[in-house]
C-alpha cells in the first residue's frame, strides 16, 4: 500500500472534514464572503515582474466560479450593502466577486466568464492608472527592482541597498513600497520615475495596455456588473495625510461618475505595504465624502451589525479545492 504524502495527507483531511458537515454545523450565522480579485491571465507567468502572485489563471478562475455558480449563492455587493442596512438576514453561503486595480483582463477574460455563469461582480477602478493607462506604483517598482542590472539602489535617507540577488532586490523593493506607500498624486509619480531611473530600468509601454480604457469600464456596467472606485493614485490611505485622502476619494469617484454618467457609491482600500490600511478618518471621510460602502483587505466574512465602511474580504487561493476550503472554513468563523 502507498502511502500518501504529507499534502496529499492534508487534502485528504480537508476532504473527509468537508465531507463530513462538520463545518456547516459549527457555523455562527447568515455571512456573506466577499471574494477580492485582481487579474485573470491565460499564462500568469508571463507578467510575474510586473503583477507579482496576483494573478489567477483562466481555467482556475473558471472552475472557481462554477463552484461559485454551483455550490454556493453568488449575489451583488449592492444587494449585500442593502440587507446590511435593512438589517435583513443574509442568504445562507452568500459569496461576492470583487476585482481591484482595474486590468483589462477584468473586461477581456474574466467578464465573459462571469456572464456565461451569470455571477455578478464588482469592479473597483484605480482611476488615475485607467485615465493614463498606467501600471499602479506597486507593479512598476516590483518591475525595477526585479529587473535591473544596477548593483546598488540608494533610498531618500541616503541608505544604500545591495541588488546583487532576488532575495536582497526583494528587501529594497519592500523598503521603497513603505515608503512609496505614504505618497499621493505628483509626489507619488515623482518617487516612482525617479527609482525607474536610478535603477536604469522602466515597465515596457506595451504593459500599459494591461489597464482598461474608460469605455471598456463602461462595457461592465453594460453588462450589470458594478464599477467603484480603487482611489485616483492607490496610496495608503492611512497612512497619507488627510488632504491627500480626500482627493483621493472625491476625485476618483467625481471622475468615475463623469465618465460612465452613473453614481458610484462603492469604494475599495488599496493594502499597499504598511498597515493598516484604513483607519476611523478614513471611514469618518468617505461616508461624508458620499460613498455607501468601502471594504478592505482584512481578512473574514461580513455578519449582520458589520460597519458597510470597513468591510471584511477573503483573498482567494488559486484552485477551485482551495477556494471551497477558505469558504467552508470563514463560513464556520475561522479567518482565512
Ligand atoms: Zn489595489
Amino acid at each position: 500500500m502507498q502511502v500518501p504524502g504529507s499534502e496529499s495527507m492534508k487534502d485528504l483531511v480537508k476532504s473527509t472534514i468537508l465531507s463530513s458537515g462538520l463545518l456547516r454545523l459549527i457555523s455562527p450565522g447568515a455571512s456573506a464572503a466577499i471574494l477580492m480579485y485582481h487579474s485573470v491571465m491565460e499564462n500568469p507567468s508571463q507578467h510575474a515582474d510586473s503583477l507579482g502572485g496576483i494573478i489567477h489563471s483562466k481555467s482556475e478562475f473558471r472552475a472557481q466560479m462554477e463552484l461559485l455558480a454551483r455550490d454556493y449563492h453568488p449575489l451583488s455587493l449592492e444587494e449585500v450593502v442593502r440587507k446590511l442596512n435593512a438589517g435583513e438576514v443574509l442568504p445562507a453561503r452568500s459569496v461576492v466577486i470583487t476585482f481591484d486595480d482595474g486590468y483589462t483582463d477584468n473586461y477581456e477574460v474574466a467578464m465573459p466568464i462571469l456572464n456565461q455563469l451569470g455571477v455578478p461582480a464588482t469592479f473597483y477602478v484605480t482611476v488615475d492608472c485607467v485615465e493614463k493607462r498606467k501600471l499602479p506604483w506597486p507593479s512598476r517598482l516590483r518591475f525595477a527592482f526585479r529587473t535591473t542590472k544596477r548593483p546598488r539602489w540608494t533610498d531618500a535617507r541616503a541608505e544604500s541597498w545591495n541588488l546583487c540577488n532576488p532575495e536582497s532586490r526583494e528587501q529594497a523593493y519592500l523598503a521603497a513600497c513603505d515608503d512609496c506607500c505614504q505618497l499621493a498624486g505628483a509626489t507619488q509619480e515623482e518617487f516612482v520615475t525617479s527609482a525607474e531611473k536610478q535603477l536604469q530600468s522602466r515597465v515596457p509601454d506595451d504593459f500599459n495596455s494591461l489597464m482598461m480604457t474608460f469605455d471598456q469600464v463602461r462595457g461592465l456596467v453594460r453588462n450589470n456588473h458594478i464599477v467603484g472606485s480603487h482611489t485616483m493614485t492607490h496610496p495608503n490611505m492611512a497612512h497619507v495625510n488627510e488632504c491627500d485622502a480626500e482627493i483621493e476619494l472625491v476625485e476618483s469617484k467625481r471622475t468615475l461618475e463623469a465618465e460612465l454618467k452613473i453614481p458610484i457609491p462603492h469604494f475599495s482600500y488599496p493594502c499597499p505595504a504598511l498597515t493598516p490600511h484604513w483607519s476611523e478618518r478614513t471611514v469618518a471621510q468617505s461616508r461624508a465624502v458620499g460613498y455607501s460602502s468601502a471594504v478592505t483587505t482584512n481578512g473574514g466574512v461580513v455578519r449582520a451589525g458589520d460597519n458597510p465602511f470597513s468591510l471584511k474580504r477573503i483573498r482567494p487561493t488559486k484552485t477551485a479545492a482551495g477556494l471551497r476550503w477558505n469558504l467552508e472554513c470563514a463560513f464556520a468563523g475561522r479567518t482565512v
